[in-house]
């Protein structure tokens, strides 16, 4: 297992968002070890927000339990109640981390907590790391590879910033967080071992060729992330971590932070306008451990 004492350069960055007041709050899903964490500054109880580029929408919090079979409603019927009308029926398991469909976050460890993909490969684009961190399962590499080079024919350079992360990864970047600002603040700022996505190989971060505002607020306005939020879905993937949704997915806005659900799905959400993995696929929401 890897060291969990290295020096966390992102460390002071949130110790000093932590200290800058209420409704000022740094979350982030990835937390490589180079990263900083994203302060964006919301204010989770009115939901007001000033969005650094997109626009802002309504977080989305009321949970529905949709189990495999269970006919999905027509997107045209409008529910009675409060809960949302957008849940499909899985064609594809929820829970089993070889799935491009499983659902991650901080209601749902990976089962097992230390899985580790079995078809784990280095997609042929542009690297901004080395070791794991390069590596995704086969599939998400196939399309990643498809994206990046379709971003470059409309003059877009995009680089994988952070794929693979593996257990024993994580294990030391949260203890690292827990060792140094306690378990709250780790919480804020980095998954917990067995909650991250970046464990099931079917997401990774990515980075702008120019190399601005990596893992930053700012990201969101490089034109990788532009790009990729106007098209990743063509090529199956969706941004995990939306804006102002962090009441449903536990994570502020993540731009950078790419998942593949396969192109028919992708394109099914953008479509209908649906913004997360929790709604779409009828799941609670899940803003905290429990
Ligand atoms: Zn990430």
């Amino acid at each position: 297992m890897a060291s969990g004492q290295k020096p966390l350069p992102s460390r002071r960055v949130f110790a000093s968002l932590l200290t800058a007041g209420a409704g000022m709050v740094a979350l982030t899903a990835c937390t490589p070890e180079n990263a900083v964490p994203s302060p964006v500054a919301a204010n989770a109880a009115s939901g007001v927000a000033t969005p650094p580029a997109a626009a802002s929408s309504v977080p989305t919090t009321d949970p529905v339990t949709v189990t495999p079979g269970t006919a999905a409603p027509a997107p045209s019927a409008m529910p009675s109640s409060a809960a949302p009308s957008s849940a499909v029926a899985p064609q594809h398991s929820l829970t089993d981390p070889t799935s491009p469909w499983v659902v991650v976050n901080k209601h749902r460890p990976l089962n097992p907590q230390d899985f580790v993909p079995a078809d784990l490969v280095q997609p042929n684009v542009r690297l901004a790391v080395s070791g794991e961190a390069s590596l995704l399962n086969s599939t998400t590499a196939a399309a990643a590879e498809k994206m990046f080079a379709a971003a470059a024919t409309e003059g877009v350079v995009m680089t994988l910033a952070s794929g693979y992360r593996s257990y024993s990864t994580q294990v030391a970047t949260y203890g690292g967080y827990v060792t140094s600002t306690g378990q709250a603040a780790a919480d804020r700022a980095s998954a917990r071992p067995g909650h991250s996505e970046h464990q099931t190989g079917w997401s990774f971060d990515i980075g702008d060729g120019g190399g601005a505002c990596s893992f930053q607020p700012c990201f969101a306005e490089q034109p990788a992330a532009v790009w990729a939020k106007a098209n990743a879905h063509r090529f199956g993937f969706v941004v995990r971590y939306p804006w102002m949704f962090h009441d449903t997915t536990g994570y502020f806005y993540e731009s950078w932070h790419l998942r593949y659900i396969g192109v028919e799905a992708a394109t099914d959400m953008a479509n209908r306008g649906i913004a997360t993995l929790e709604e779409y696929f009828g799941l609670e929401a899940a803003p905290d451990y429990l």
